[in-house]
C-alpha cells in the first residue's frame, strides 16, 4: 500500500521513517528468517526475494512511503500514481511548505486527481480552519488532522486505518460498479423478456403464415361475445378447390393464395368484424348484426369479392368461397362450442349444395347429420344382408331403337326406412369408404348380368372417389377380366367433377382404360364446368347429356340450345351421345331431328331387374328393326331380331 508524505523539514521525514521502519524492522527480521530458511532447505526465489522487499509491512498491510519536499512534487507523483494505476492510499500533507504551494493547495490539486485518496493534513498550528480545507479538498470524510509534533503510534495508527478504508472504499466501489452493471444487464434482460412474453402471447394468439388470429384468439373472441348477450353472426369459410391450387401451382402459391385471401377478408367484413384463421383454407368471422338478413348480405358480399381472379406468383387462380352462417341469439345461445358445431354443419351443406353460396344453420341440418349417420350404419350392411340390389335402364340406337346396352342402378331396400333412393345413399357412401365396397360388389353384379345377354355393353356408374383412387385401372382390369368379361362389354360411367379435379391424372387414367378396350362415358353431361372444349382432350366414347336439359327442351330456349350443341359436339368428335331421362315422344321426336345418336328414359323403359333386362336385351328392337340393317352382334351368341 502507497503512502505520500510531503513535508518541507527534514527532521519531520525522519520521523516518518522512524515510525514506519519499525514496523519495517519487524519484517525485515521476519525475511531475514524466511531467508535463512530458504537457504537451509530449498533455493527458493520468492522467498529469497522478501529479504530485499523495500516495502515495510504491517500485521496484514505493506506501506511503501513515497517522501516529497513540496507540494508540487507530491501532485506529480499522484499524477504519476494515477496514470500508472498503482495509487496512493494516504498523503500526509504539511500545511505550511515554502517556497511553493502549501498543503492545502496541494490537497486540493491532490483531490481533484483522485477522489479515493485519504489526506492526512499535518499541522503545528491552525492557518487553515478545518472546514476551509475540506471545502478547498472535500469530502471531510476524507481528510483528517494530526498535530505536531506527533506521536508514532498516532501516525502509525492513522495510516494502517486509512490504508484499510481506503482499499474498502476501492473495493466498495468496485464491488458498486459491478453492481450496477449487474443492474444494467438484468434490466436489459426484464425488457427482452416482457418482448418475447408479448412475443409469445402474440405468437400464440395468431397463425404465422398470415398473422391473422387464429383458432385460439378466435374462440376466445367467441366466447367474450356469447357472455356478452348480443346478436352476433358467426360464419366458416372455406376456400373452393383450394387444393387444387395447392396441387397445380404448389404449396407456394397456396400460402400466397391464402394471405391474399385473408387481406381481401379484412378489406371486405364490416367495421369490427373479426377475421381469424383456423388452418388450412378454413377462415372465420365474427361480427356484431342486428338480424340474419344483416349477416346472410355481409357472407354474400364477401363471397362475391373472394369470386375474382387471384394472380398467384404469375397465374391466375379463380377465387371461390363457401360459407356457413349461424347468427347467434343472445337469450339462447350460451355454448361456443355448439355455435362452432353449428357454423361448420351449415359450411358443410354450402359445400354440399355446389360450392360458392352461404348456408345459414338450420335446425334440419342436424337432423340431417343424424340421418346421414344411420344410413351409414345401415349401408355398411347392406351387402352382407343382402338389401342390395342392381337395375338395369336400356340404353336404346336411334335406328330401330336397338338396345345397345344397360346402365346398372342400384337400389337399397332398407327394413328400418323401406327403400332409399341412390341419389340419397350414394353421397354418403361417397364421403365415407363405404363406395369402394359398394362400387366393387356393384362391378361384380353387373359384369355377371352382362354375361347372359346375347351383345349389349353394362354401363356402370363410378363415383369420383372410386375413379381416384390408387390403381383404380388395374382394380376395374382386375375385376372384369376375372369373369372373362371383354372389356368392350363394360362402360364406365363418371362425371365431370371427377376428372376435372385433377384433370392430368384423369386424362392419363382414362387413356389407359381406353386402351385396355373398356368404354367410357362421361355422364350428367353440361352440369359441370367443363367446357365442351376441354373434353377433347380425355379418351371418351359416349356423352351423356343430363336428364335435366332434355327435361328443359321444350320449355327452354337455353336447353334446346345447350342439347343441340352437345349433340353437334358429340357428332364432330366421333362420340355417341345419349340423351338421358327421355320421357315423352316429343323428345324422341326433337332428339332424333338434333341428331341424337341414342336414347334412355322412362318412355323407353324405367330401370328393371335382370330378369326382364334378358327379355329385353334378347328382344334386342324396341322399335320397328331397320330391314336392311338387322346384323349380329359382334360378341353376340344370337338375336331375336
Ligand atoms: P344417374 O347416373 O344420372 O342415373 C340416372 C338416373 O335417372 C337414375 O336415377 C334413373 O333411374 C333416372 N332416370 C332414368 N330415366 C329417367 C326418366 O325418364 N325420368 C326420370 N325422372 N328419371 C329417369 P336413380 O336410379 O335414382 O339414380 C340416381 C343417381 O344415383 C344416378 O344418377 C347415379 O349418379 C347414382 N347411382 C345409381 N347407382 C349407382 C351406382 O351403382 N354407383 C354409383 N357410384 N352411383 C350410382
Ligand atoms: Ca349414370
Ligand atoms: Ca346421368
Amino acid at each position: 500500500m502507497r503512502i505520500l508524505i510531503v513535508d518541507d523539514e527534514k527532521a519531520m521525514h525522519d520521523s516518518y521513517r522512524q515510525v514506519f521502519s519499525k514496523r519495517g524492522e519487524a519484517a525485515a527480521g521476519g525475511a531475514a528468517l524466511s531467508a535463512m530458511a530458504a537457504e537451509l532447505f530449498s533455493d527458493d526465489e520468492d522467498v529469497a526475494d522478501l529479504s530485499d522487499a523495500p516495502a515495510v509491512s504491517g500485521d496484514d498491510v505493506e506501506f511503501d512511503c513515497d517522501h516529497f519536499n513540496q507540494g508540487l512534487q507530491a501532485v506529480e507523483a499522484v499524477q504519476d500514481s494515477i496514470e500508472t494505476g498503482n495509487r496512493y492510499a494516504v498523503a500526509f500533507i504539511d500545511v505550511r511548505m515554502p517556497p511553493g504551494i502549501d498543503g492545502k493547495e496541494t490537497a486540493r490539486r491532490i483531490r481533484a486527481m483522485d477522489p479515493d485518496i485519504n489526506l492526512v493534513i499535518v499541522t503545528g498550528y491552525s492557518d487553515f480552519s478545518p472546514l476551509d480545507i475540506s471545502r478547498a479538498a472535500g469530502p471531510a470524510d476524507k481528510i483528517f488532522y494530526i498535530a505536531k509534533p506527533f506521536q508514532a503510534e498516532e501516525v502509525m495508527q492513522t495510516a494502517t486505518a486509512l490504508g484499510a478504508r481506503w482499499r474498502v472504499d476501492i473495493e466498495l466501489r468496485e464491488a458498486r460498479a459491478l453492481l450496477a452493471e449487474k443492474i444494467e444487464q438484468l434490466e436489459e434482460q426484464k425488457l427482452e423478456l416482457a418482448a418475447n412474453e408479448s412475443k409469445a402471447v402474440h405468437m400464440a394468439t395468431h397463425d404465422s403464415l398470415t398473422e391473422a388470429p387464429n383458432r385460439l384468439a378466435f374462440m376466445r373472441a367467441l366466447t367474450e361475445h356469447v357472455r356478452e348477450r348480443e346478436c352476433f353472426a358467426l360464419a366458416m369459410l372455406d376456400l373452393d378447390r383450394f387444393k387444387l391450387v395447392n396441387d397445380t401451382f404448389g404449396h407456394l402459391a397456396g400460402d400466397e393464395l391464402i394471405r391474399m385471401v385473408y387481406t381481401l377478408l379484412q378489406e371486405t367484413v364490416p367495421q369490427g368484424a373479426l377475421v381469424a384463421r383456423l388452418g388450412g383454407d378454413e377462415f372465420a368471422l365474427l361480427s356484431r348484426v342486428t338480424s340474419e338478413d344483416e349477416a346472410v348480405m355481409c357472407c354474400e358480399l364477401v363471397i362475391k369479392a373472394i369470386s375474382t381472379s387471384f394472380k398467384v406468383f404469375g397465374h391466375s387462380v379463380q377465387g371461390s368461397a363457401s360459407i356457413g352462417l349461424v347468427v347467434a341469439d343472445p337469450e339462447n345461445d350460451k355454448d361456443p362450442v355448439d355455435l362452432m358445431r353449428r357454423a361448420d354443419l351449415a359450411l358443410n351443406e354450402s359445400k354440399r349444395a355446389g360450392r360458392g353460396v352461404v348456408r345459414v344453420f338450420d335446425e334440419s341440418m342436424d337432423e340431417s347429420i343424424r340421418f346421414r349417420r344411420q344410413i351409414e350404419g345401415g349401408l355398411s350392411e347392406a351387402i352382407e344382408k343382402g338389401e342390395l340390389k342392381l337395375v338395369y335402364q336400356p340404353i336404346v340406337g336411334r335406328d330401330g331403337l336397338e338396345v345397345v346396352g344397360f346402365e346398372a342402378l342400384m337400389r337399397w331396400n332398407t327394413e328400418e326406412f323401406g327403400p332409399i333412393s341412390p341419389a340419397m345413399f350414394i353421397p354418403i357412401a361417397e364421403e365415407s369408404n363405404l363406395i369402394h365396397e359398394l362400387g366393387d360388389w356393384a362391378i361384380d353384379e353387373a359384369v355377371k348380368v352382362l354375361q347372359q345377354w346375347p351383345g349389349q355393353y353394362v354401363s356402370v356408374n363410378f363415383s369420383p372417389r372410386q375413379f381416384r383412387r390408387q390403381n383404380f385401372v388395374g382394380h376395374v382390369i382386375e375385376r372384369v377380366q376375372r369373369h372373362g368379361v371383354a372389356p368392350n362389354r363394360f362402360q364406365i360411367e363418371i362425371t365431370e367433377t371427377a376428372i376435372f379435379d385433377d384433370a392430368e391424372r384423369a386424362a392419363e387414367t382414362l387413356y389407359r382404360l381406353r386402351q385396355m378396350g373398356f368404354r367410357i362415358a362421361l355422364d350428367d353431361f353440361g352440369t359441370g364446368y367443363s367446357s365442351l372444349y376441354n373434353i377433347r382432350k380425355f379418351a371418351l366414347d359416349c356423352l351423356k347429356i343430363d336428364r335435366s336439359f332434355i327435361d328443359g327442351m321444350a320449355r327452354e330456349r337455353e336447353s334446346a340450345a345447350i342439347v343441340n350443341s352437345i349433340i353437334h359436339l358429340g357428332g364432330a368428335l366421333g362420340l355417341e351421345v345419349v340423351a338421358e331421362g327421355v320421357e315423352t315422344q316429343g323428345q324422341v321426336d326433337t332428339l332424333l331431328i338434333a341428331g341424337c345418336s341414342h336414347m334412355q328414359g322412362y318412355h323407353f323403359a324405367r330401370p328393371v331387374p335382370p330378369e326382364q333386362a334378358l327379355e329385353l336385351a334378347e328382344r334386342r328392337w324396341l322399335g320397328a328393326p331397320p330391314q336392311a340393317n338387322v346384323v349380329e352382334f359382334e360378341a353376340g351368341n344370337g338375336t331375336n331380331g
